[in-house]
């Protein structure tokens, strides 16, 4: 982070009163006609890069006087340092190295409070904050009014009169995958019919391929005649809509969108391992189910881990006002996943992330709609117990080809312990219940 400038003290004591107890903060007294404070600057500002768990704040000694007599700062630069509160060190003079040291010396990278990210936690959850931009493109009536004109008549209409929503789903899936999309995977040359045997190289987005949204862009040279051939990653779904063809990302991204504009409330998975996909919420089972438009297939969720042999740790759902984690439904074992197998963050880290992710999303939605995401989270949370005494019971080798689908609740439920439920479902911060 960068450095801070505080100018007055009761600005500086909300921070040290506020400030996580593991945070080191570090206070620079300088004065602009100071030589050694002007020379340290460029260095005290890369140490605030450096250590991320630090707070780096700067005083004007000519402007906060009230600063530089509650601390008695006589000559400058000098450097204090406090933790919990307290003062716990200090530098004088321009001596970068003892800077150091001293920072090294109080320095932690790890927030006492076991649910604040760390640095490294902070930068693997970045990646999931950009999906929610992504889900407002499916709710956009425009885009919903453009998916309509290339879907099959009277999707709608027919879920509207109550047909069945996995057959009309099918049907979607069916058509999506035979007659609308296309697998991109190497381009063949317009010019000379060869296939390119190279990798994409990684080019630059033209601006017409930044209007459609594409933040990177494959670029293939022809063995044959050397032409160039480009593949823009398009993240705009409507985009998608005329050029029909990607990979896994392209394929759930406009899949979101036929959905959406089918009138199927769906939501949009990342794994972080590298596929994406979709789940839809079935009205009359009252329950998420598993889709994947490459692979035209519903209700199969341990298709890759058993099918794939994939390791999967984190998959994070999108819907359109809301988000979860919805990782168990996709392993064998969940309980052992984040019990010996995800490293990356702490479950409770994670947890927080994704309460505070979800407050955001829902800012808008109804207090009719937040109770009905707050019973779906329930019955998720029910079906995932459910779902892992199944596994256990039904064990790995045997289960069946349909890949861990329809969990019934409640012919499971017996094999629950119901106590284990309620003390699990208290560890999860609900929304608004
Ligand atoms: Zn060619």
């Amino acid at each position: 982070m960068p450095v801070r400038e505080v100018s007055r003290l009761p600005e500086l004591n909300e921070i040290l009163e506020t400030s996580d107890s593991n945070r080191l903060i570090i206070v620079d007294f300088f004065a602009n006609w100071c030589g050694p404070c002007r020379m340290i600057s460029p260095a005290f500002e890369r140490m605030s890069m450096e250590f991320g768990n630090a707070t780096f704040l700067k005083v004007n000694t000519d402007l906060a006087r009230d600063v530089v007599m509650r601390y008695s700062i006589s000559a400058m630069p000098t450097f204090l340092f406090f933790k919990n509160k307290q003062q716990v060190d200090s530098v004088r003079g321009a001596n970068e190295s003892a800077i150091i040291s001293t920072i090294r010396k109080h320095y932690s990278s790890t927030p006492a409070n076991p649910n604040a990210a760390s640095d490294e936690e902070k930068k693997f959850l970045e990646r999931f904050v950009g999906y929610t931009e992504l889900r407002k493109m499916h709710t956009d009536e425009v885009f919903k009014a453009l998916a309509r004109s290339v879907m099959p008549d009277g999707i709608s209409d027919r879920l509207e009169s109550g047909e069945d929503e996995k057959k009309v789903l099918q049907e979607l899936l069916d058509w999506f995958k035979n007659d609308f999309f296309a697998w991109f995977d190497r381009p063949t040359c317009p010019k000379c019919t060869l296939k390119c045997t190279t990798e994409g190289l990684n080019g630059t987005p033209t601006k017409e391929e930044k209007d459609g949204g594409a933040g990177r862009v494959e670029v293939y040279i022809c063995d044959g005649c050397n032409s160039e051939m480009r593949f823009p990653r398009y993240n705009d779904p409507s985009k998608l809509l005329q050029t029909c063809t990607g990979r896994c990302g392209e394929w759930a991204n406009c899949f979101g969108l036929i959905l959406s504009a089918a009138g199927l409330e769906n939501r949009f998975v990342l794994d972080t391992t590298d596929h994406v996909w979709n789940e839809v919420y079935l009205k009359k089972e009252q329950r998420w189910i598993h889709v994947d438009p490459c692979e035209n297939t519903m209700d199969r969720p341990l298709l890759y881990t058993r099918g794939w042999k994939k390791q999967l740790k984190y998959c994070i759902a999108y819907g359109h006002d809301h988000v979860a984690d919805v990782t168990w439904r996709y392993v064998f074992d969940s309980k052992k996943l984040v019990a010996e197998e995800r490293n990356e963050v702490r479950q409770g880290v994670l947890e927080n992330f994704l309460g505070k992710l979800n407050a955001r999303q829902m800012a808008g939605a109804t207090e009719e709609r937040k109770r009905e995401l707050a019973v779906r989270r329930v019955c998720e949370l029910m079906e995932m117990m459910v779902l892992e005494a199944k596994n256990q019971r039904i064990g790995w080798e045997k289960l069946g080809e349909d890949m861990g689908g329809r969990t019934t609740v409640c012919s499971h439920l017996a094999s629950v312990n119901a106590h284990a439920v309620i003390l699990r479902l208290s560890g999860y911060k609900l929304q608004n219940s």
